[in-house]
């Protein structure tokens, strides 16, 4: 996945305004395991808990063909999860949207039209967030808290500019890489390294793809371990 890689020493000086003004947000954010790179040290990567938890979570969907059936897989073995909708396809299927949500899933922000943020100004930045809270709260009367970019592409001005927009930064610790059409093993060998509080990045928005046998089986395998599959605002609530 691409990492966006830049010289962001004249952005320290912006982002620590950022940040005084946003301390409250960033106080709630210090128990987490965030970013190594300091320069993204509120981006949440994993979070810092005792309690069995892991949270699951689902890109780029909805999408008519993967997403009833990963809804169908969480609702037999009793598990939430996070889905980080891109507008548009929230705005092409609403009733999936409101089915997420009836189901007591999280709905996150991935932009409206899976734009890089990193290529974005800041009043872009904030229309393709807006647009895209203005169609998810329209279907559900809800309003999105978490933002995850799309492409992992970020920099520190980006994570400061959406928590000014009240987001909290989600990207994730364990990549199950089924954007890549890998087998439902492979999937598998990767989900067997979640601990507690970890992320788990998947895609409901990509066809075809072995995400749903992949996904049955790291449930199956995470609940026999004695984890508990909850969103990532349930997750970030039980950290230390
Ligand atoms: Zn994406």
């Amino acid at each position: 996945m691409f990492i966006q890689r830049l010289n962001l020493k004249p952005l320290l000086l912006v982002v620590s305004i950022f940040s005084s003004l946003a301390i409250f947000n960033i106080m709630a954010l210090k128990s987490y395991v965030t970013d190594a790179r300091n320069v993204h040290s509120n981006a949440i990567k994993k979070v810092s808990t005792a309690l069995p938890l892991v949270a699951i979570t689902f890109d780029d969907g909805p999408d008519p063909v993967i997403t009833p059936q990963v809804l169908a897989i969480l609702k037999e073995k009793n598990a939430k999860a996070t889905f980080f909708m891109l507008g548009k396809h929230a705005e092409a299927y609403p009733e999936l949207v409101q089915q997420i949500h009836a189901a007591g899933h999280e709905i996150g922000n991935h932009t409206y039209s899976h734009q890089r943020l990193t290529r974005l100004s800041q009043d872009g930045l904030k229309a393709e967030l807006q647009h895209t809270e203005t169609i998810l709260f329209n279907i559900t009367g809800a309003n999105p808290r978490l933002v995850r970019p799309p492409d992992n592409a970020y920099n520190a001005k980006i994570v400061a500019q959406t928590q000014q927009c009240g987001y909290h930064f989600v990207l994730w610790s364990i990549d199950t890489r089924d954007w890549a059409n890998v087998s439902p093993s492979a999937i598998l060998r990767e989900t067997d390294k979640a601990g507690a509080g970890d992320i788990i990045l998947f895609h409901d928005g990509v066809t075809p793809s072995h995400i749903v046998e992949g996904l049955a089986k790291t449930i199956d395998l995470l609940q026999a371990k004695g984890y508990r599959l909850v969103t990532v605002s349930e997750l970030m609530q039980g950290s230390n």
